[in-house]
């Protein structure tokens, strides 16, 4: 789970890093209210607050005068749909504002401290390139980065470790002092709280030699979320796909993609190969979806439902491998979808292991227009011809 900048920064503060002083605005309508005790010496920085990165280049972030000024480009920003590379095409509308001081800045760094799983390790990230595309850092300058992988402990990191994480940006001993405190608040968050991920981007020095954290992003381990009710209070789902959401409630592993082809399919690896044998064919996948393993006729229905409620799809591809799973209920699930929901694309269905038979006559008896296959290869190459 994803939560926004100003929450992200809440956080922050509670686990005494610095961060700009800043109020978040909810409405149009009360820009006004909400902005007349802003100090009216001061600049501003007006920043949109939507689940993704990149919104400076984008015109999500913008310095003004107070007063009539702040106000105006406030309503002027609320509401805009934002393009950012993190968004996707289709962009994010903004529905919430963060106004914050604006700071003068000598410098900008990145730091971020995430859960590297491939080593079973805490890995913190730094580079003096703050406020770029830390992935174009890592593909462009490499030398640029640092990363030092550290094991999990009650201690946290070490003193050398920390010394070693904030050694490429060549501080001084007061610098130094303000850094070494906040490698450990993002460690104890990142324990305390159960975040994935927590990224800093841009770490600032003003010209007045303060060290603030000027945008914050951070990401929450959805199994471990149960236990987080103070995090699980920041969602919003205003920022989710409303289909995820819909089939979250279910319990589906759903992810919508941008493809045409509808897949509905049980194991994630399973899933992951189906999208990759429609690839092979020349075609998309519309999503992943995995129902799992001892899936209800319920669950089925709600999840060929999901998967027809996408306008992009022009053709659906079930590949079922019954262990847990039986054949017969995946049936009696699909049958009764498409009773509910008017089925008018071509449907190929590969279907094998537990109760096999029995799934195949119930979708024979169906009258529904189904291309049964054989084998995997032949239920891609049965989907990507009919949609052609
Ligand atoms: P994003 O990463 O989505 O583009 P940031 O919050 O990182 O958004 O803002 C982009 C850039 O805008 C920063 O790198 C920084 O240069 C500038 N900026 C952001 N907040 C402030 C602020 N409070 N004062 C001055 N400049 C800011
Ligand atoms: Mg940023």
């Amino acid at each position: 789970m994803n939560i926004h900048e100003h929450q992200a920064k809440e956080i922050l503060k509670d686990f005494g890093v610095p961060v700009s002083k800043g109020i978040v605005i909810f409405s149009e309508n009360d820009i006004a209210k909400d902005t007349k005790n802003l100090d009216t010496n001061k600049k501003y920085v007006l920043k949109a607050q939507i689940h993704a990165g990149g919104r400076g280049k984008a015109g999500g972030v913008k310095l003004v005068e107070g007063g009539k000024e702040l106000e105006n480009e406030a309503k002027k920003m609320f509401g805009k749909n934002l393009v950012t590379h993190q968004t996707g095409p289709e962009g994010k509308k903004v529905q919430r504002l963060y106004i914050e001081e604006a700071s003068d800045i000598s410098k900008e760094f990145y730091l971020s401290c995430l859960v590297d799983r491939e080593s079973s390790k805490i890995a913190f990230i730094s580079s003096t390139e703050g406020g770029m595309d830390i992935e174009k850092v890592a593909m462009e300058t490499p030398s640029k980065i640092l990363t030092k992988k550290i094991d999990f402990s009650d201690q946290g990191p070490t003193k050398s470790e920390i010394a070693e994480i904030i050694s490429i940006f060549k501080f001084n001993e007061n610098q130094k002092k303000i850094a070494e405190k906040l490698v450990v608040s993002l460690y104890r968050i990142l324990i305390e709280k159960d975040a994935n991920l927590i990224e800093i981007n841009p770490l600032i020095i003003t010209k007045d030699d303060k060290i603030i954290c000027l945008d914050a992003k951070m990401n929450f381990d959805d199994n471990a979320i149960f236990r987080r009710p103070e995090i699980l209070k920041l969602r919003d789902l205003n920022e989710e796909e409303p289909a995820e959401i819909e089939a979250s409630k279910h319990d589906l592993a759903y992810i919508k993609l941008n493809g045409s082809i509808g897949c509905m399919v049980n194991g994630a690896g399973l899933a992951m190969a189906t999208m990759d044998i429609i690839k092979l064919y020349g075609e998309e996948p519309a999503n992943f979806l995995d129902v799992g393993g001892g899936a209800t006729k319920e669950k089925v229905t709600a999840a060929f439902k999901l998967i027809l409620a996408d306008k992009n799809v022009k053709g659906i591809l079930i590949n079922i491998f019954g262990g847990i799973m039986r054949c017969d209920v995946l049936a009696l699930g699909v049958v009764e979808a498409a009773k509910q929901v008017n089925l008018s694309v071509p449907l190929v269905v590969r279907l094998a292991g537990t109760n096999f038979k029995e799934g195949k006559e119930i979708l024979d008896k169906s009258n529904l227009k189904i291309l049964s296959a054989s084998d995997l290869n032949d239920a891609a190459k049965k989907i990507v011809g009919a949609i052609k």
